[in-house]
């Protein structure tokens, strides 16, 4: 079997409302580009990243002159071909391999008749269970619809999400407001919710003095782990020495050598694995193993999924043995996707783990193509900036906070 073509499309879909984070806002989308790469025998492996337009295609089209002609079995290979080490300091393409992967390892569970997990080691479990992650939103500016800014508002979210799609678990994305306003949100939600465990993620941009404080004042609640309050191993560190909550990360260990290091003086004590930062989904299983070994805890990141990488989390997710928490999606802010079938149902607070061969998962053309229109009509939005906040330039470690009695709408051109 050999490669023939490769494709890119980038789009765009909608969210429910524009999510808030610590360093601006996804302004009510998400942009990625999909991948699609077909062999000499007609199948069409699928593949995806985030971002995307003219610069991620012609990324993609590119790596026709490296992969026409080479087995798609040989993924290890691919790995030194277009992503080798020291040529990543000139061009560093490991999100591309990931998109590349996922589609060879869809191409090979077609050939073999067998989904992807059965390729990687075996499933373990036949369901991936996922946390809330809940966001502070600004209403979607045609609808007016969607706020989520008061604590009230907050609660009732997060009720609501629970009541849709069962979770148990429920992550808050913070650095958005001041520390003690998000503080006392998240205590909110663990007085709503006594039963269920919790996450918060400021995005790292605390100072250590501050991830500290909050750290401590939330020891006695039911914390899965604080996930990234500062940004750095050694302040993730000092801060580990002070908090008796586990730390999560999915920004300072995102490879192997930041993994070795963290084994060797441990600032981090659960790695958040991306399939799209590490690489790929075997590179995370590899990462998995690692952690196993050093008896570090491993959950699974999303960098904001459609219904094909979020294919490859619930494969990844069906196959490591070490995974003792909920696993991150975006995707029950998404209005729609571009598989078929429409999006992937969450039952009981997890989605099942695709059993057809392959990812499992196969485009929608008239899906793809309405979003690539989107796409084309919208362009990229930048994700570090804030509709609400013109002029505003967040520092790290942050004081310049948003306002929460400010809840004057936001314009966004759609
Ligand atoms: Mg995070």
């Amino acid at each position: 079997m050999e490669i023939r073509d490769i494709r890119a499309t980038t789009v765009t879909v909608p969210l429910e409302a524009p999510l808030r984070h610590a360093n601006g806002c996804h302004w009510g989308r998400f942009v990625r580009t999909i991948v699609e790469v077909e062999t000499d025998d007609g199948l069409i492996g699928l593949g995806e990243m985030g971002g995307g337009g003219e610069s991620a295609e012609a990324v993609f089209r590119s790596m026709k002159s490296y992969l026409v002609g080479r087995d798609p079995a040989r993924i290890e290979e691919m790995r030194f071909l277009i992503a080798n080490p020291t040529a990543s300091l000139y061009n560093n393409r490991t999100q591309v391999l990931a998109a590349l992967e996922f589609a060879c390892l869809d191409i090979l569970g077609q050939a073999w008749g067998v989904p992807v997990s059965e390729i990687l080691g075996g499933r373990l479990r036949d369901r991936v269970p996922f946390a809330s992650y809940c966001f502070f939103r600004y209403a979607d500016p045609r609808t007016g619809a969607g706020e989520v800014r008061t604590i009230e508002q907050l609660v009732e979210y997060t009720c609501a999400l629970k009541r849709r799609c069962g979770f148990r678990t429920h992550k808050l994305k913070g650095g958005v407001f001041a520390p003690d306003y998000e503080l006392e949100a998240y205590r909110a939600l663990a007085t709503a919710f006594p039963e269920d465990s919790l996450r918060f993620d400021p995005n790292a941009v605390w100072s250590t003095e501050q991830a500290i404080r909050f750290g401590q004042a939330i020891e006695g609640l039911r914390n899965d782990y604080l996930e990234d309050p500062v940004f750095g191993l050694n302040g993730m560190r000092r801060t580990r020495q002070m908090v008796r909550i586990p730390l999560a990360t999915n920004t300072v260990v995102v490879n192997f050598e930041q993994l070795a290091t963290n084994a060797r003086d441990t600032a981090v004590d659960v790695i958040l694995l991306d399939t799209t930062f590490w690489g790929g989904i075997r590179a995370c299983i590899k990462a998995a193993a690692v952690c196993e070994t050093f008896q570090l805890g491993v959950a699974v990141h999303s960098s904001g999924e459609l219904g094909i990488q979020l294919a490859t989390m619930l494969h990844l997710g069906a196959v490591l043995p070490n995974l003792s928490f909920a696993a991150d999606a975006h995707y029950h802010h998404l209005t729609d996707d571009i598989i078929e079938g429409g999006p992937m149902q969450y039952e009981n607070g997890a989605i099942r783990v695709p059993d057809r061969p392959g990812l499992g998962v196969k485009l929608n053309r008239e899906k793809l193509g309405q979003y690539a229109e989107l796409y084309r009509r919208l362009g990229n939005y930048p994700y570090d900036q804030d509709p609400g906040r013109p002029g505003w330039t967040p520092l790290v470690p942050n004081d310049r906070w948003a306002d929460p009695k400010d809840g004057r709408p936001v314009r966004i051109p759609y």
